[in-house]
This record gives structure tokens, C-alpha cells and sequence, in this order.
């Protein structure tokens, strides 16, 4: 007889095998379209997940079929526990892949330590190559400090490093030949992200929005093409050069059908699960973080709410859901 693996599934058909697991909200960067004045915290917020909740919350999803976890934030790498943090989660029976998302400040100095604790892939975010570009986005000058860690993480052994860059109208939109020249000589793939817009910055998207499909017609114009989407891949369309290294992904939340294919679910730094990125303030799995003994009601729980997940976002109506920045639940 056999055993029917286990399944997440949403009432649309969608199965869902890819957690992205915030952190923390705390970030050292200002980034212009997510938290232009800096992280400020809130008063009466409670306490992040400990590691005993994360693990068990992990735990659960992972009996659930879900097998890959990225960890995210704010910036994950200032939580000072997330060596044990990503040990304790790689650990997970179920659990095949562990990434995080950076903004790269930590890297060269803790590349080691994150493979050694099983992180096996990284998107750092670069949202432009010159370097007072770079320090007038973020409100950081180092450049060159993330372009070091990267390679560090490279020769650390990390399986995968991708870039990600936040696509801007009169920020970085003129860089695209300077990304490809980058990626080319480093074997690298970035992806280009629309901007997005959330409760807190909508003057910056109306300002700087730039479609992806502007991105992807300019690439096919000198040559570039579409690759087939692989199995549980992410929202980014990934094209290639005619010939050669380097590879460029567009994620295009605003375009048509972005939903058809959604794969993952967040959970917020406090445990509320957000079953899309603009969905409403995310429902509390705390309370069912708090023993072992819970597993069972904690995993009916996630199935129930999944199965509720609506087919598309409200982007288009422009309604972002209660999301104040990227940063609040994990982006
Ligand atoms: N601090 C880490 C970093 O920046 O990589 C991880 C968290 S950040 C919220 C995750 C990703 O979301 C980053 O690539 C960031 O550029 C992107 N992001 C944040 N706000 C965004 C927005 N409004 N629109 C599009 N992407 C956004
Ligand atoms: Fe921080 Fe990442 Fe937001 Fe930039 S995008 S402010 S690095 S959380």
C-alpha cells in the first residue's frame, strides 16, 4: 500500500511547500521604499519567536509537506540567535532547503558561520551598483562591503547566492547594462523586483513604479530569453543570454496571473501567518507555539486557514492589505 505524502493546499488547488519565516522587524538600513526613517520600535510589541516556538511551528508546517524555509525579516542576520535559530530549523525532519534574505551587512564577517549552521542559499539585496547610489538607497556606503561578503559566501560554500534588486523609475532603472555586466562576470542571477506598493509608501510608488515587463522587453531586445520554470521555483520569470553566464529574473507582482502559481506562506517575527503578502494584519499562531503537546491542533490549524487563502491579491484595486512596509512581515 502506499503512503500519499503529506499536502498543504489552498481551496484553489495551490500547494504550498515554501515557509518565508520573518525574524525579526528590526533593520539596520533605511531604504527608501520600505523604511525610509529607519526601523522605530513599537511600544507594547511582545517578544519575537523563541527558538522552541520557531521550532515547533517549523515542525509543523514540515508534517504538513512544506520543505523549504527562508529565513527574513527586517534584517535576520541582527537576530542574535539566528545561528541557533538556523540550526535548530535545518534540523527539522522534512526540512530540504534552508535560504535567508539579506541585506548583506553581516556577510563577509559571518558567511562561515551560516553554512556551518546549514543555510544553504542567500539572496542579498543590491539595489545598485554605484556606490552613492547605493548609500542614498539604504543609507548605508558599503557597497563594497556586500559585494565582499558575497564572494566570501561563495567561497564559504553556499550553494546558491542570487541577488535582489528593488527596480526603481529614476533610481536604477538606467543600470540594467551594469547589472548584466555584473552578473555575467560573477556567474550570478538577479532579479529585478518591482516595486511594490504598502501602506506606508505610496507616494514612492507612485513616483518610481516601473512595470517588469519594460525590464523584460529591454532584455529581449538584446537577445536575452525566457527559461522554463522548474518546480517549486519562486515568483520570478529567469532569462538568459544567448550565450554565456548570468542571469536576470523579473518578479512582477502587478502583472497578470502572478497569483496562478503563489507556493508559499510568511509567518511574522510574533507568529501570525499571513497567507499573502498584502492579505489583513495576519492571524495569531502564538497560542499554539507553546508546548509540544499542541502539535496536532497546530497543524489543523494551518491547514484550516490555508484552505481559506483567497485566489489573488487586491493589488490592481489599489488595496495592499494592511501591510505598513516590507519589513513588518518579511517581504
Ligand atoms: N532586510 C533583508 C533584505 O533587504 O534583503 C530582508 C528583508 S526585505 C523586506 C526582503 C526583500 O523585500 C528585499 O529584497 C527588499 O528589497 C524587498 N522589498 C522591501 N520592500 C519592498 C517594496 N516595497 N517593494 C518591493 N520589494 C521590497
Ligand atoms: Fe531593511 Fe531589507 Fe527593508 Fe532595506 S528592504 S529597510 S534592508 S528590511
Amino acid at each position: 500500500m502506499s503512503i500519499t505524502p503529506p499536502e498543504l493546499r489552498d481551496g484553489h488547488g495551490r500547494r504550498f511547500e515554501y515557509l518565508r519565516l520573518s525574524l525579526t522587524d528590526v533593520c539596520n538600513f533605511r531604504c527608501t521604499y520600505c523604511l525610509p526613517n529607519g526601523y522605530r520600535k513599537q511600544a507594547g510589541q511582545p517578544a519575537e519567536l523563541s527558538v522552541d516556538e520557531i521550532r515547533r511551528l517549523v515542525t509543523a508546517f514540515a508534517q504538513l509537506g512544506l520543505w523549504k524555509v527562508r529565513l527574513t525579516g527586517g534584517e535576520p542576520s541582527l537576530r542574535p540567535e539566528l545561528i541557533e535559530i538556523a540550526r535548530t530549523v535545518a534540523a527539522v525532519p522534512g526540512i530540504r532547503r534552508l535560504a535567508m534574505t539579506t541585506n548583506g551587512y553581516r556577510l563577509a564577517e559571518c558567511a562561515g558561520d551560516y553554512v556551518a549552521a546549514g543555510i544553504g542559499a542567500l539572496n542579498v539585496s543590491i539595489d545598485s551598483l554605484d556606490p552613492q547610489r547605493f548609500a542614498a538607497i539604504t543609507g548605508h556606503d558599503r557597497l563594497d562591503n556586500v559585494v565582499a561578503g558575497i564572494t566570501t559566501a561563495r567561497a564559504a560554500g553556499i550553494g546558491s547566492v542570487k541577488l535582489n534588486a528593488v527596480l526603481m523609475r529614476g533610481i536604477n532603472d538606467d543600470e540594467l547594462e551594469r547589472f548584466i555586466a555584473f552578473v555575467s562576470e560573477h556567474d550570478l542571477s538577479l532579479r529585478f523586483i518591482e516595486v511594490m506598493r504598502t501602506n506606508d509608501n505610496p507616494q514612492f510608488f507612485a513616483d518610481h513604479h516601473v512595470a517588469g515587463a519594460e525590464m523584460t522587453r529591454r532584455l529581449q531586445g538584446m537577445g536575452w530569453s525566457a527559461l522554463p520554470r522548474v518546480a517549486g521555483a519562486g515568483p520570478a520569470i529567469e532569462y538568459a543570454p544567448p550565450s554565456g553566464p548570468g542571469r536576470i529574473g523579473i518578479i512582477a507582482p502587478y502583472s497578470k496571473d502572478f497569483c496562478t502559481n503563489c507556493n508559499r506562506l510568511r509567518v511574522s517575527a510574533r507568529g501570525k501567518l499571513h497567507l499573502c503578502l498584502f492579505g489583513d494584519s495576519g492571524i495569531d499562531l502564538r497560542p499554539l507555539l507553546q508546548s509540544d503537546d499542541q502539535q496536532n491542533d497546530l497543524i489543523a490549524r494551518i491547514k484550516a486557514l490555508t484552505a481559506t487563502k483567497a485566489l489573488a491579491h487586491r493589488l490592481h484595486q489599489g488595496d495592499s492589505g494592511a501591510t505598513p512596509h516590507l519589513a513588518s512581515i518579511g517581504g
